[in-house]
């Protein structure tokens, strides 16, 4: 058997209808941007595998350091133990955080961070015998798919099975110059009862790579803060340079009160979530009464071998010619907008850093938006480069190590595409 027929054999493929995908592509190496299939074909990798990967594929500093690691310790309970990999990850990841970040809790995955997160600002209050049990959040937000993270996103086709189930949330719109009076006086409207406010910074991922300005996020951010309503930044996708600079919030005056990491963090070696807070949130769970507890863990918390590729992955972060790769991208996003912006077939361009998206004009026709969708998909696909649009929204998402001539390569297919389809 094909290793394609062994896969539909026994395999269940994430955000795939099986009866009607096309079979999966077998993948067995990487390299830099590239991801090669079994004839040695070049995948340019231009959504960085599902957005976490930044430095690109098989790196070998990271699979260096994560190779001295597996080999001196693999994993320890991290109740009662701790080790040096997950306290130097947080030493570090704090000092480039905002300054009022002060503790870090390990989790899996971005979902789990969410889930962290929320539940330090429901117990937050619990604890301090305060009824403020409503969470806010943005419209067409997307914090992850386990029950807690999907009950504050928006609701959607992908929760149309489990609505009746979600905790109920109060939903707002992205704030603009001419709808922020009206959002913050329904803030101080519900304000008594409201726990917290979860927020993707600057750019909804999943939602469709939507884009709002710091400016009005920030006078939202601050007018949480009047009113006591605690804020958590949900970076699992903007951190680590996606927005140009390191974190989205670096974009912002205030600051959240909580902030969730994930996607990026590990380079896109490993799964690993987390959670930071302000040593406000941390204070609140410290007593004598054992019912205070943060009673959350996972089995893998703060994996050694996770943390090892997150501080390799950390090390090549920091480095200048990432920052210069970053700064590079952007500015070749830009030169590449600018000249497809008035193309009938697009809609319009957004781009925040990194990200660079686009919105294709699908006429009236909905059946049409899916094919539209399909038809991107298999034309790049062909084309030996990664695009997986959202809807009728393509997107380009590059680990930073993309090289100029690659860019071009993709810049020139969605120029045919246009022309083409
Ligand atoms: C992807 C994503 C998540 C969920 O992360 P997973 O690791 O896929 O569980 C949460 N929040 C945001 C903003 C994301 O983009």
């Amino acid at each position: 058997m094909s290793l394609i027929e062994r896969d539909l054999s026994v395999v269940w493929h994430p955000y795939t209808q099986m009866k009607t995908a096309a079979p999966p592509i077998p993948i067995v190496r990487g390299e830099g941007a590239c991801l090669y299939d079994e004839n040695g074909k070049c995948y340019i990798d231009a959504v960085s595998s599902w957005w976490v990967n930044i430095h690109g594929h098989a790196h070998p500093y990271i699979a260096q350091k994560v190779a001295e690691q597996l080999n001196m310790l693999e994993h320890v309970i991290f109740a009662g133990f701790t080790h040096e990999p997950a306290v130097e990850l947080a030493e570090r990841v704090l000092k480039i955080l905002p300054q009022n970040q002060a503790k870090v809790f390990y989790s899996d995955n971005g979902s789990t961070a969410v889930e962290v997160a929320i539940k330090m600002c429901l117990q937050y209050w619990h604890n301090q015998g305060v009824q403020r049990t409503k969470i806010l959040a943005l419209k067409n937000a997307y914090h992850g798919d386990t029950f807690g993270a999907m009950a504050v996103s928006g609701r959607s086709a992908f929760t149309a099975a489990f609505d009746s189930l979600l905790f109920e949330v109060e939903f707002i719109d992205l704030p603009n110059d001419s709808n922020i009076q009206t959002l913050k006086s329904q803030i101080s409207n519900l304000k008594s009862n409201l726990a917290c406010f979860i927020f993707e910074p600057l750019v909804q991922g999943a939602g469709g790579m939507l884009m709002y300005e710091a400016k009005y996020l920030d006078e939202l951010m601050a007018h949480c803060r009047k009113e006591g309503v605690l804020m958590i930044a949900d970076e699992v996708f903007t951190g680590f340079g996606r927005t140009g600079k390191a974190f989205a919030c670096d974009h912002l005056t205030t600051r959240p009160d909580i902030m969730c990491f994930s996607k990026g963090l590990t380079g896109g070696t490993m799964a690993m979530g987390l959670t930071t807070c302000a040593q406000s949130i941390y204070d609140a769970f410290l007593s004598d009464d054992k019912l205070k507890t943060l009673f959350h863990g996972h089995s893998y918390t703060a994996n050694p071998v996770t943390c090892s590729a997150a501080l390799a992955s950390m090390d090549l972060f920091i480095a200048d010619s990432t920052k210069k790769n970053i700064e590079r991208i952007v500015t070749r996003h830009e030169q590449f907008a600018a000249r497809i912006k008035d193309h009938p077939k697009i809609r319009v361009t957004r781009q925040t850093g990194t990200i660079l998206a686009m919105e294709w004009e699908t006429g009236s026709d909905t059946s049409y938006f899916n094919s539209l969708r399909d038809k991107l998909y298999n034309y790049f696909l062909d084309a030996g480069i990664i695009l997986r649009p959202l809807g009728n929204i393509l997107y380009i998402l590059p680990p930073y190590c993309i090289t100029d001539d690659q860019l071009d390569y993709i810049y020139g297919k969605i120029e045919s595409a246009l022309e083409e389809l």
